[in-house]
């Protein structure tokens, strides 16, 4: 029996466990009901499984009929802080949401764990199941690998998967595979810039923190525009600016915060170096002086070209080649399943799949995000057929 007729047949219940992680949705690292209530099915389904991995992970194994090599198979399992307005029957009333599809990750995951478990003794080698929490933040899979996920047995190999639409436009049922830079690092720098505080009708005996702060902002931008070659892509972002407390004080201090992003390490290491470095002496040139914090977050998501051209030589067994594409560009939006890829070869696709809700589509992180249930059978099929392939090579 093929993978594609192993997937409808464990479809209604993807179905029916997408429906019951959906209406608990949790946030964060500490994912208590949605784990157990996977751990009960990994229960029901005889499969082993590791519990509390890097706080609330789960690792499970299904060992195969003849020995091999092991392939992590990774989704994750968490909410977002949003309150649904789906309507949907199935709707979460806790305050929280599944607003980026990690439901129908976990719930795909778990029939592949059905679909797999069934074929075990075919298997030539490990399949580990890697159901991790909180991917929205602080970032669930380095705690997970620093909790030995990929040990005992060895990892050799990682694929996962991302539902919904991500890149924008793409039809029900497509996956988009990349070979090589998919997303962007997830990096958070902060700076607080001091000047001295006086009365605004004397600027001279005084040091105006918010003119520094914005020759701070202009300045930067041209890392991007004059230091980084146009074809590499990456993104400075100012969100949030503090500073001032009345119309005719000039403060003491503003505080700025945003994000860098990049697909290329190098790049990303170059803008951090940069933007403090400009940063810096923009502030100290202007007679004031600087706090400089520089957080690096998940890494950009390079996915190994050799796994992709194997992931895409299984799902051509399965699926019509013009539902396969390329992806033309990286996103710029960040993922953990970066930390897995950097550990061993994997790679990571799109699956796309919509739902409108009140007639229209929403985004991811909406709260009338929704998915086309439909098409989690096809990400069963393709993720067990790309597994046991990789397993055999
Ligand atoms: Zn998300
Ligand atoms: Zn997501």
């Amino acid at each position: 029996m093929s993978y594609l007729d192993r997937s409808k047949e464990v479809q209604e219940d993807v179905v029916k466990w997408r429906r019951a992680l959906h209406q608990i949705p949790e946030v964060g690292l500490d994912l208590q009901q949605t784990s157990t209530y996977i751990m009960q099915q990994l229960d029901e389904m005889g499969i082993p499984y590791r519990k509390n991995v890097g706080v609330s992970g789960i690792v499970g194994l299904i060992e195969g009929g003849s020995p091999g090599k092991t392939i992590a198979l990774r989704a994750d399992m968490d909410g977002l802080p949003i309150v649904e307005e789906t309507g949907l029957s199935f709707a979460s009333e806790n305050g929280n949401m599944h607003a980026c599809g990690h439901d129908a990750h976990s719930a795909i995951l778990l029939g592949v764990a059905k679909v797999l478990n069934g074929e075990k003794e075919n298997l030539k080698g490990n399949i580990k199941l890697i159901f991790q929490p909180a991917e929205e933040g602080p970032g669930g899979a380095k705690p997970m690998l620093d909790d030995g996920a990929f040990e005992n047995p060895k990892v050799d190999g990682v694929l996962g998967l991302h539902i919904g639409g991500l890149t924008g436009d793409s039809k029900d049922g497509e996956v988009l595979v990349s070979y090589g830079s998919m997303m962007a690092c997830l990096d958070r720098f902060k700076m607080t810039i001091r000047g001295k505080g006086c009365h605004g009708a004397y600027p001279e005996n005084g040091v105006d923190p918010i003119s520094i702060a914005s020759q701070v902002i202009a300045n930067v931008q041209t890392i991007i525009s004059r230091e980084v070659s146009p074809t590499d892509p990456g993104v400075i972002t100012f969100g949030m600016i503090k500073g001032g407390s009345q119309y005719n004080i000039i403060s003491d201090t503003v505080e700025l915060e945003g994000t860098c992003r990049a697909v290329d390490q190098d790049v990303r290491e170059y803008l951090a170096k940069r933007l403090e470095e400009i940063s810096r002496s923009v502030a100290e040139g202007m007679r004031g002086s600087i706090e400089f914090d520089y957080t690096f977050g998940y890494p950009p998501l390079v996915n190994n070209e050799d796994v992709t051209k194997y992931f895409v030589e299984s799902a051509k067994k399965l699926i019509p080649e013009e539902d396969i594409k390329e992806m033309k560009k990286p996103v710029m939006g960040g993922e953990d399943m970066a930390y897995f890829i950097n550990e061993v070869p994997g790679t990571y696709i799109f699956l796309s799949s919509h739902e409108p809700v009140d007639g229209a589509l929403y985004p991811h992180h909406n709260s009338k995000f929704n998915i086309n249930e439909d098409i989690m059978q096809r990400g069963v099929a393709l993720i067990a057929q790309a597994a046991t392939d990789w397993l055999q090579r």
